[in-house]
């Protein structure tokens, strides 16, 4: 029993070892099986990395902007090389994009991090994340000389602009920017990306299509880890257009640094062709840093209050109500009342005149003159508010003067029902204020259109434009014409002539009687301030070749304050009067 028995206990035991190896060699196998696979797989996909080992992708070239220059030639908007930085995490294994980022966190002493994750995250994973633009020689060289080390990144030539004049052009040129979130499709659908720059403002905005260019492309190939090994193909950019401006570079700072320190508006063209040859406001920006913080010694701007803004144009408006009258059949020389004040009996309060002591008796050409507003009260009358605003429109007002600047605004003139326009407003109308507003620059275009005896031109600051191989395209401005009623016009210029002489508002500023100008002085009250003070004029009156418009913020009177400026426009602008008349 006991020998059964130990036989039986050997048997088991020895049963119970094979099982134990049989899952032994089970277990092996299955390892040794999995290592196989995990072997065979892996060296599959690394050969097939290696036989393929290059890879080949097109990669966008900037064209360079069109540089925009002044009209003698002076840089205004340039570009200057420099470096774009971009990595991509095609093939990159998270730590090896790490490396590559902490070396460019280094060299440019700037954080990353934020574009490491966004680019971590690109899909499809051969997609570039711009890191850095706009990097000078300096700071680009050495990641340049190490480009073959790094994986994943690109370096690509750039071009920053650069304003040399920085704030005294900035109202017309304005600056390049990123593309806002609102007009990004428009942009895209036009073959721009979300990292190209666009021209926000001035010049560079309205003639974006043609300073752009068109970007090119190059084939390259690059290794398994993004490095660069060489280029195939290139397709080379199209430089943009260079534009040439009527602007005068010496003349606009002058004005620039003239109006340095007050708010106000310098304008100075051409009647006769329509070209801006100073456009300046201030206090303005600088094209070089438009986001830059204003500081009490320097406020900013972004408005071209030339063009954007509306003001009442006071009594340079007077020279459509003359118009009108005559043309209600006003006998000139006939003379009015002028006691300071006129009353209205269903008005409240009385109408001023900008003289309180009165005129006394008074005609059309010392209405104008001595800038009477009884007289112009009592002729607006006669005329009615639908023939005033008839010859408000024919000036320009109310309407863009379509200049070659983006976001011009229209002034305003109230067309809605003229013939229920109560006669208090009427009056206010007839001198400038109240219902009628305009912009600095439609109110000198009233003067041009005067000037040239009906005849409208296009304002405009391009002359014209050159392509990367020299074609000149030369800009046209539009025109309309009407005649004005010569005798109308000739009677209405003795009073602006008069403006400027002895017993004029403006004849303390000193016109030389030399340079033959007419113009007209404005103060426009604006609730809650000090007045505005204006003045326009052209010379010479008997073949107009400038048109001047000064208008200084809170300045007071016109005569005073905006006549002198202009005088000094004027003298600048018979002095050099050659380049100012050159193309
Ligand atoms: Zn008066």
């Amino acid at each position: 029993m006991s020998i059964i028995s130990a036989e039986f206990q050997d048997r088991l035991r020895f049963e119970k070892r094979l099982r134990l190896l049989k899952w032994l060699a089970i277990f092996i196998f299955l390892i040794l099986a999995s290592r196989m696979a995990q072997w065979t797989i892996l060296r599959h996909r690394q050969y097939s990395e290696l036989a393929r080992n290059n890879y080949v992708h097109p990669q966008r070239l900037e064209a360079p902007r069109g540089q925009i220059f002044s009209r003698d030639g002076k840089p205004l908007a340039v570009n200057r090389l420099t470096y774009s930085i971009w990595v991509s995490p095609f093939r990159l294994s998270k730590e090896e994009m790490h490396k590559t980022i902490v070396y460019l966190e280094d060299v440019l002493g700037r954080d990353f991090s934020e574009k490491e994750e966004s680019a971590l995250a690109l899909r499809p994973r051969w997609k570039w994340q711009l890191l850095a633009r706009n990097l000078p020689m300096e700071l680009a060289a050495p990641i340049l000389e190490r480009k073959w080390e790094l994986p994943g990144i690109r370096i690509t030539p750039d071009f920053k602009r650069y304003y040399p004049e920085g704030a005294v052009t900035a109202s017309v040129i304005g600056y390049v920017g990123r593309i806002s979130q609102e007009r990004m499709s428009s942009y895209i659908e036009k073959g721009y990306t979300p990292d190209d720059l666009a021209g926000v403002a001035g010049i560079e905005n309205s003639y974006e299509d043609l300073l752009r260019g068109e970007a090119g492309t190059e084939i390259v190939q690059r290794d398994a880890h993004g490095r660069y090994v060489d280029t195939l193909e290139t397709s080379p950019a199209v430089p943009g257009h260079d534009l040439y401006l009527s602007l005068d570079l010496d003349f606009q700072k002058l004005a620039y640094y003239k109006l340095e320190g007050r708010h106000g508006v310098i304008i100075v063209m051409n009647p006769a062709n329509g070209n801006v040859l100073v456009m300046t406001c201030y206090p303005t920006y600088d094209s070089n840093e438009p986001g830059a913080p204003p500081r009490p010694t320097r406020p900013v701007s972004y408005l071209n209050k030339a063009i954007q803004e509306n003001y009442p144009p006071a009594s340079t408006f007077k020279l459509v109500t003359a118009m009108a009258g005559l043309d209600a059949g006003i006998n000139p020389q006939e003379e009015y009342d002028c006691e300071g004040s006129y009353i209205l009996p269903e008005w409240k309060k009385p109408f001023m005149c900008e003289l309180p002591t009165g005129h006394g008796r008074i005609n059309m050409r010392n209405a104008i003159k001595e800038s009477c507003n009884v007289y112009f009260y009592q002729i607006a009358r006669k005329i009615g508010a639908p023939r005033l605003l008839q010859w408000a429109i024919l000036f320009g007002y109310g309407l863009e003067t379509d200049i070659d600047l983006p976001f011009e605004v229209g002034g305003k003139l109230p067309l809605q029902s003229p013939d229920s326009i109560p006669t208090g407003e009427l009056l206010y109308m007839s001198i400038g204020q109240g219902a009628i507003s305009a912009t600095p620059l439609q109110a000198l275009i009233s003067y041009c259109i005067f000037a040239n005896g009906g005849r409208l031109v296009q304002p405009h600051l391009l002359l014209h434009h050159k392509d990367a191989e020299g074609h000149r395209t030369e800009f046209v401005p539009k025109s309309r014409d009407t005649t004005l009623p010569e005798e109308s016009r000739r009677l209405i210029m003795e009073g602006l002539k008069g403006v400027v002489s002895t017993g004029g508002t403006a004849f303390q500023a000193g016109f030389s009687k030399e340079w033959k100008a007419a113009g007209k002085t404005g103060t426009a009250e604006r609730p809650g301030r000090e007045n505005d003070a204006w003045f326009i004029c052209f010379a010479p009156y008997d073949a107009p070749e400038v048109a001047i418009l000064v208008l200084i913020e809170e300045g007071g009177y016109g005569g005073a304050t905006a006549a002198p400026l202009a005088r000094e426009m004027l003298d600048y602008y018979f002095q050099n009067r050659v380049r100012l008349q050159s193309q």
